[in-house]
């Protein structure tokens, strides 16, 4: 009953028109916005606006809170749940958002995604197990070159749905939990090894960290780059095109 009734409010929210306002905001700061079919881009909209009214947005660090933010930032998140049963990252309740790179207490956090700047360990985003994802804002206004850190740290989200933060979301039938196993396995040796050697790779060298980085690292690519993905590791590419049942090659 419970799920009827939260599927109902969903769908009336979804139906809601989404303001002109805000089609201007994604066409500015969401370079795969203006790549996406219609139907998807309508698809989009619903869902940011079910995001928007379930999730708190908190400004830290002296951010000052604005739709611009919140809506880029929600859009982004909701690319990864399109064509596909949802329950809108059902374990994160806000989403905190400095305004550049941020430095923070180490004890709580789950995935750390540090880069280095000026000798200190700043972070651009985290996704955390329990609630909250953090974001820089410069950081988000930066994406869309082959890097994307709010499809990074939702990938940590999907991933956690499951339990375990290992690189491996929630896959459903078990052919397909095995067949991810062996090409993100394999992909993810094949990178190690790579960096070893110290050649350039396609997905960044932050993949070869941890099974969980690099999955969050192969959906950036997979969206931000998926043409070079598809050409250079096609059956990768192929495994997050049937997990995230979306083919973004295909929009270009
Ligand atoms: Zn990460």
């Amino acid at each position: 009953m419970l799920g009827i009734l939260k599927h109902r409010r969903r769908a009336r929210i979804a139906a809601q028109p989404f303001p002109e306002a805000w089609v201007d905001i994604l066409s500015r700061n969401f370079r795969l916005y203006r790549r996406l079919p219609a139907p998807d881009r309508l698809e989009l909209h619903g869902k940011t606006l079910v995001f928007l009214a379930e999730k708190d947005f908190e400004a830290c660090g002296g951010l000052v809170m604005s739709d611009e933010i919140r809506v880029t930032i929600a859009a982004q998140a909701c690319l990864l749940l399109l064509h596909r049963k949802t329950d809108y990252y059902p374990g994160l309740s806000s989403v905190l958002v400095y305004p550049r790179a941020f430095l923070v207490d180490d004890r709580q956090v789950l995935e750390p995604d540090l880069v280095r700047e000026g000798g200190e360990d700043v972070r651009r985003g985290e996704s955390w197990s329990r609630g909250n994802v953090i974001l820089s804002w410069e950081d988000v206004l930066a994406g869309g070159r082959g890097f994307n850190v709010v499809l990074h740290e939702f990938a940590h989200q999907l991933d956690t749905e499951d339990g375990d933060v290992d690189g491996a979301p929630w896959l459903g039938e078990r052919g397909q939990a095995s067949r991810w196993a062996a090409v993100l396995g394999e992909h993810y040796r094949e990178l190690r090894e790579t960096v070893a050697r110290r050649r350039s790779t396609l997905l960044d060298e932050y993949a070869a960290t941890s099974p969980a980085e690099f999955f969050a690292v192969a959906t950036e690519v997979f969206f931000e780059k998926a043409l070079r993905l598809r050409r250079e590791h096609p059956d990768l590419y192929q495994e997050l095109a049937r997990y995230y049942n979306q083919d973004p090659a295909g929009w270009y």
